[in-house]
């Protein structure tokens, strides 16, 4: 079985591990109602699409009963 020669050191560790941090989220606004909204998912609060420009989710409102 392979067995490492030497100990990683704590720089060495630490250089491979530099790469593992969060990075901040992107956001963008919804044209319609200004909201912010992550790129190319559906606005939460209108249902907008901003990439498609076009409304993808029919929120209902006034129901036929
Ligand atoms: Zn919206």
């Amino acid at each position: 079985m392979a067995v490492p020669k030497r100990r990683t050191s704590k720089a060495r560790q630490g250089k491979r591990r530099s790469h593992l941090h969060l990075k901040v989220r992107q956001n963008t606004y919804c044209i319609r109602c200004g909201e912010a909204v992550r790129p190319h998912i559906i606005c939460s609060n209108c249902g907008w699409h901003n990439t498609q420009g076009r409304e993808a989710v029919v929120l209902e409102e006034a129901e036929e009963s």
